[in-house]
C-alpha cells in the first residue's frame, strides 16, 4: 500500500514540477528531467500500480471475508 501511494503521489507531484518548469523540464541542465523519467518508472518497477491495487484488493477481500 505505501509502495503504491507513494509512486503514484511521486508521479503526480513531479507532473506538475514539470509542468511549472515548462521547456526547461526536458532540459538535462535542470534535474527535473531525470525525475520525471524516475518517476514514471516508479509506477512500473517492483509491480506496477496496477497490480498493487489488485494485491491489496485481494488481501483486503480475504480480510472481509467477502
Ligand atoms: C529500467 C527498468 C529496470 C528494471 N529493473 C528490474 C529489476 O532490477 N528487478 C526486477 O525484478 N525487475 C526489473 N524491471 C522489470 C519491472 O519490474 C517490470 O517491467 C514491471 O514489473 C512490469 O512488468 P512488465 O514490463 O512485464 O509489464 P506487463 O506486466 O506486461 O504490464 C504492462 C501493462 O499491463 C498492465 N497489467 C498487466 N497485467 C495486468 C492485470 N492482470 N490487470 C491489470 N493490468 C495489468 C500493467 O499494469 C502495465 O500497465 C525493470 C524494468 C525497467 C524498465
Amino acid at each position: 500500500m505505501a509502495k503504491m501511494i507513494a509512486s503514484e503521489y511521486c508521479n503526480e507531484v513531479v507532473q506538475d514540477s514539470f509542468r511549472i518548469h515548462g521547456g526547461y523540464g526536458y532540459s538535462k541542465e535542470y534535474e527535473i528531467e531525470r525525475l520525471y523519467r524516475e518517476a514514471a518508472f516508479m509506477l512500473i518497477g517492483e509491480g506496477t500500480s496496477d497490480i498493487q491495487k489488485m494485491i491489496i484488493g485481494r488481501a483486503l477481500l480475504k480480510d472481509c471475508k467477502l
